[in-house]
C-alpha cells in the first residue's frame, strides 16, 4: 500500500509556533526522508468558513499567508502537493455522503468540538457546518487515501471520528477506503504548544502566540513578558516549572547545542530545571536563553518567508497547480467511492442491462 499524508491549517492567521512544533516541523522532516509516496499539504478555508462565514475576507486574505508559512518553512512543492480545501469539490461530495454514518450524539461527544464550541460562544445556537466539520475532515483525510496524518492532539478525536466513518463505509458498501493512523508530536510540549499567556493553547483564536513571521523584535518582547511561575517573585524563591510557559517552551526547541553555544554553565535541560526548582535563578535569564533558541529556528523561516513575499503571484501558481494535482487524486477516490455506494449508474452497464431485461419480461 502507498504511504499517504494528509494534513493542514486553517487559513484564519498567520501560523504560529504551536502549529511549527505541533505538525510543521513534522511534516518538512517526513517530506525530506522520502519515506512516502505522496504528500497533501491543504489550506482548510472551507473548514475555515464554517466559523468564518461572515468573514470572507479574512479567510481569504489569509491563504496567502498560510502558503507563504509553509513555503518558509521547507514544503517544498517539488515533493509536497499544496492546495486550497474549497478548490476540490469532491471533498464536499464526500462529506455529504459520510453523513449518512454518523449520528448527532456521536458528532456531540467530540471533545475537541466541545471546547471550540465554548470558546466561540455557539452554545446556544451552533451552525450545522460547524458542528458536522469532523465528517469534512473524514472526508479530506480518505479523500487522498491518507495513511498518516501529522497533527497535534487536538485533532485525535477528529482522526478518531474519520477512522470510524472508514470502518462503518467499508463494512456496508465494501473495502473502499483506507483507515488513517495519526502521527503525534515526539514530546508532550509539542502535542499542545501553551500561549505565551500561560492559557493551555496557543491559538490563533485567543491572540497568544508567536508567529512564525513575526520580527525578532517582537519575538524578543513577547518572550520578555511570557507567563511563567507567578509565586517565584525573587530570584532566591524556589521556582516551579510545571506549567510555566517558559519551561514549556524549552521542552519544545531546545537541544544539547543551545546549551553549549548560549548557557555552557549548565549541560541540559534538567539541570536548567533543577536550579530553578531549587532557587537562585532569574525569569529573565531563562527569558534570554529562550530567546537565543526560538531566534536560531526562527530566523532562517524569516529569511526564505521574505525571498517568496517577492513573488505572489507564483505562491498562487503553485496552490494552483497543487490544487489540479490534488482534484484528480480525490477524483479517483470518488469514483471508487460511487461504484461502492452503487450510484454509478452511468458507468453499469450491467445494471442498464439487467432493467432491460426485466422490462422485457414484462412485455413478453
Ligand atoms: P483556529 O483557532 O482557527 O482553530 P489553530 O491555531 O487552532 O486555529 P488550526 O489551523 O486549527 O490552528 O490547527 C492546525 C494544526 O496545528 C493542527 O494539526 C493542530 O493540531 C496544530 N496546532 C494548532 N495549535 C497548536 C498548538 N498550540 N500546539 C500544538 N499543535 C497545534
Ligand atoms: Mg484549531
Amino acid at each position: 500500500m502507498e504511504k499517504i499524508i494528509l494534513t493542514g491549517d486553517r487559513p484564519t492567521g498567520r501560523l504560529h509556533v504551536g502549529h511549527y512544533v505541533g505538525s510543521l516541523r513534522r511534516r518538512v522532516q517526513l517530506q525530506n526522508s522520502g519515506e512516502f509516496d505522496k504528500i497533501f499539504i491543504m489550506v482548510a478555508d472551507a473548514q475555515a468558513l464554517t466559523d468564518n462565514f461572515e468573514n470572507p475576507q479574512k479567510v481569504r486574505q489569509n491563504i496567502i499567508e498560510v502558503a507563504l508559512d509553509y513555503l518558509s518553512c521547507g514544503l517544498d512543492p517539488a515533493k509536497s502537493t499544496l492546495f486550497i480545501q474549497s478548490q476540490i469539490p469532491e471533498l464536499t461530495e464526500l462529506t455529504f455522503f459520510y453523513s449518512n454514518l454518523v449520528t448527532v450524539s456521536r458528532l456531540q461527544r467530540n471533545p475537541t468540538v466541545k471546547t471550540e464550541i465554548k470558546m466561540r460562544n455557539f452554545e446556544t445556537s451552533i451552525p450545522v457546518g460547524f458542528f458536522t466539520y469532523p465528517i469534512s475532515q473524514a472526508a479530506d483525510i480518505t479523500a487522498f487515501k491518507a495513511t498518516c496524518v501529522p497533527v497535534g492532539e487536538d485533532q485525535l478525536p477528529m482522526i478518531e471520528q474519520t477512522r470510524e466513518i472508514v470502518r462503518k463505509f467499508n463494512s456496508i458498501y465494501g473495502e473502499t477506503l483506507v483507515e488513517p493512523d495519526v502521527l503525534l508530536p515526539e514530546n508532550q510540549a509539542c502535542m499542545r504548544l501553551p500561549g505565551t499567556d500561560g492559557k493551555q493553547k496557543m491559538s490563533k483564536s485567543l491572540g497568544n502566540c508567536i508567529y512564525l513571521s513575526d520580527t525578532e523584535a517582537d519575538v524578543r518582547t513577547k518572550i520578555m513578558s511570557m507567563y511563567t511561575d507567578p509565586t517565584h517573585i525573587q530570584i532566591t524563591d524556589p521556582g516551579h516549572v510545571e506549567g510555566n510557559t517558559v519551561f514549556t517552551y524549552l521542552d519544545a526547541f531546545s537541544n544539547q547545542k543551545h546549551f553549549e553555544e548560549y548557557l555552557p554553565e549548565y549541560h541540559n535541560l534538567d539541570e536548567l530545571k533543577e536550579h530553578y526548582t531549587r532557587g537562585g535563578l532569574g525569569d529573565v535569564k531563562i527569558k534570554k536563553f529562550l530567546n537565543n533558541v526560538l531566534q536560531e529556528e526562527l530566523a532562517p523561516i524569516r529569511a526564505r518567508r521574505a525571498e517568496y513575499e517577492k513573488d505572489i503571484p507564483m505562491v498562487y501558481d503553485i496552490l494552483k497547480k497543487g490544487s489540479e494535482a490534488a482534484r484528480t487524486k480525490a477524483a479517483e477516490t470518488m469514483a471508487e467511492v460511487k461504484c461502492a455506494m452503487q450510484i454509478n449508474y452511468f458507468e453499469d452497464a450491467e445494471l442498464i442491462r439487467a432493467q432491460s431485461e426485466k422490462y422485457r419480461k414484462v412485455e413478453d
